[in-house]
């Protein structure tokens, strides 16, 4: 409610700013100048802009960002092959305040064509951050796994896997550990090795389905928002109980980003 109220500000301060600024410029500037500055280049032109009062929002962070709206038709046809390796560990859970995250132990891995991945830890958005077809799914789990390099300089390489939830059935992968979660915001809880594993919830699918991703190239979801993700969002839908997502949503509140432009980019799908 409080979000969609900031919204609905913020467009009003757009709109007030940008007639404010329209009589300006019908004083000050002609219409040659206007055409220079829209064919002036990308990053000149934000400036101008900027410069100008009006807001660009988005374009601070490049053109590969995420979450997308995934036209299911419009995928072309990829080559990608992944491949989990269910030896995952889930060691401890957080309540983050804004998310609820499982972190796993080291040595869970997976592996997109040849590169190898580590599993790092999975967290939760209510509702789906991604689209499909332009429908809101009430829950997204995200798999979070970071290329191993030794230079500590480089850009992170990450891979993450996107689950949709849909209303349903009670998930026992999210009832393992439901109510381990820490009632406290910035609480840990350690998990008894083997209680929560994310084989549960794959090794209720078939091997084909479990194979159908969308992939495409895109960014964190949160700051620093990081252009260097490799997503895979699972075709398949799942099922978690009304209960479940309310628990979840309850904690970490709507923390979902709004959804990016494509700019050109592709998504492929297996
Ligand atoms: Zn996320």
């Amino acid at each position: 409610m409080k979000q969609t109220f900031k919204l609905i500000l913020s467009g009003l301060i757009i709109l007030l700013i940008g007639c404010g600024q329209q009589s300006n410029q019908e004083n000050s500037t002609t219409d040659s100048t206007k055409v220079e500055n829209e064919a002036a280049t990308s990053s000149t032109d934000t400036e101008v802009k900027r410069q100008e009062g009006y807001i660009m929002p988005g374009l601070d962070h490049g053109f590969e960002q995420s979450p997308i709206n995934i036209i299911s038709s419009t995928h072309e046809s990829g080559k990608h092959h992944i491949t989990l390796y269910f030896k995952d560990e889930v060691n401890k859970i957080e309540n983050l305040g804004h998310t609820v995250q499982l972190d796993f132990a080291e040595g869970s891995s997976i592996i997109q064509d040849d590169t190898s991945f580590a599993f790092k830890q999975c967290h939760f958005h209510t509702p789906s951050e991604h689209l499909i077809d332009g429908i809101t799914f009430p829950m997204e789990m995200h798999i979070v796994n970071l290329m191993p390099n030794e230079d500590k300089n480089a850009t992170p390489q990450y891979l993450v896997i996107g689950v949709l939830f849909k209303e349903g059935k009670e998930n026992k992968f999210i009832a393992d550990f439901l109510n381990a979660i820490p009632k406290k915001e910035n609480e840990t809880t350690t998990l008894k090795a083997g209680t929560v594993k994310l084989a549960d919830l794959f090794g209720a699918i078939s091997t084909k389905i479990k194979r159908d991703y969308y992939h495409y190239k895109g960014s964190l979801t949160t700051p620093p928002y990081t252009e260097s993700v490799r997503w895979y969002i699972a075709k398949h839908i799942f099922e978690a109980s009304a209960e479940q997502i309310e628990t979840i949503n309850k904690i970490e509140g709507n923390n979902a980003r709004h959804v990016q432009a494509l700019y050109g980019r592709k998504i492929t799908a297996k």
